[in-house]
């Protein structure tokens, strides 16, 4: 038993240690430098009508190459670097879909990631509404896709903050629904386009009975209430007939694509589809 804690002991003191040295590499990384975004589509339910992209955010560190969002976005959050990063991907998010938009003239939408973190912050629809100006873009290309996120403040700035994206005309998502992130009474509370099927659940769908009847009820719930359904992680034929059989609306998985790079994006995935 000794021993036992000696390694959970020290395991906890890695963990801290890394969020520290993450912490000290992204004060000082460099935004232009050594980030960029990847790109993957979404499709109508058809899995053949291209709709939009997901944008993603990729760390590529000098010398400790590529650190995964799943291990930097939390760090991000906690110190509140995600303000300044999360403006940054806002802006090449918008200036990336311009340019897709303008060469291609398409309307594909562009989905962005917002932290809870963001959404609390006064300043981030001034800042959206910045950006938007100075990109040039139409609303209704862009989708943020918002979490409800562990110690989310309820209130009413943040209804607020819905219902005016609502008026300018901006897509909202809830994204990983059916996870511990996104719940019911988001929905219920805030006026959203779009919800999410995490991952997680869709991972299953073609082999548990029980995650099959879960996704079923959230498809069926989610159109009572007049949403759009999107299913992510979607890697099997198998599943997507299913969804195809539940009425779900709009996909995305790697039985498409990867996020991928700007330019793959156009070859591999824009051009085909045109
Ligand atoms: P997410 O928003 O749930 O994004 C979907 C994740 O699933 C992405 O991981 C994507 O690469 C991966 N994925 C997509 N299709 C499949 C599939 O068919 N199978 C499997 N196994 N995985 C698939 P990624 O890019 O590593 O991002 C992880 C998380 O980091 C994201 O989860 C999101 O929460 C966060 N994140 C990424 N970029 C940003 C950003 O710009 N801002 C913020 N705030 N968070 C971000
Ligand atoms: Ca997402
Ligand atoms: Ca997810």
């Amino acid at each position: 038993a000794q021993s036992h804690y000696y390694f959970y002991d020290s395991s906890i003191k890695d963990l801290i240690h890394e969020k520290h040295v993450l912490e000290m590499l992204l004060k000082q990384a460099n935004a232009n430098q050594d980030f960029f975004l990847v790109f993957q589509p979404q499709y109508e339910i058809d899995g053949k009508k291209l709709i939009g992209f997901e944008a993603l955010l990729r760390w590529n560190h000098p010398d400790r190459g590529f650190i995964s969002p799943a291990q930097f976005i939390p760090v991000a959050e906690e110190t509140g670097l995600i303000i300044p990063l999360g403006e940054w991907v806002l802006k090449e998010a918008f200036r990336n879909i311009r340019e897709i938009n303008e060469t291609y003239e398409t309307h594909y939408r562009i989905s962005i990631n917002v932290s809870p973190v963001q959404l609390q912050s006064q300043k981030f629809m001034d800042t959206l509404l910045d950006r938007m100006r100075a990109e040039k873009i139409s609303p209704s290309w862009i989708d943020l896709e918002v979490t409800e996120g562990a110690a989310f403040r309820q209130g009413h700035s943040v209804e607020a903050f819905f219902d005016h994206l609502r008026e300018l005309g901006i897509n909202a998502s809830l994204d990983d629904f059916g996870t511990g992130y996104s719940s019911l009474s988001y929905i219920k509370r805030y006026d959203i386009d779009r919800l999410k099927i995490a991952r997680e659940l869709i991972n299953g769908i073609h082999e548990e009975d029980s995650a099959k009847e879960i996704v079923r009820a959230i498809i069926l719930m989610a159109k009572g209430l007049h949403l759009t359904i999107i299913a992510e992680g979607v890697e099997e034929e198998a599943q997507l007939s299913l969804l195809q059989s539940m009425g779900c609306h709009e996909i995305q998985g790697y039985l498409w694509s990867k996020p991928v790079p700007r330019h793959e994006l156009e070859e591999k995935v824009i051009k085909p589809s045109l």
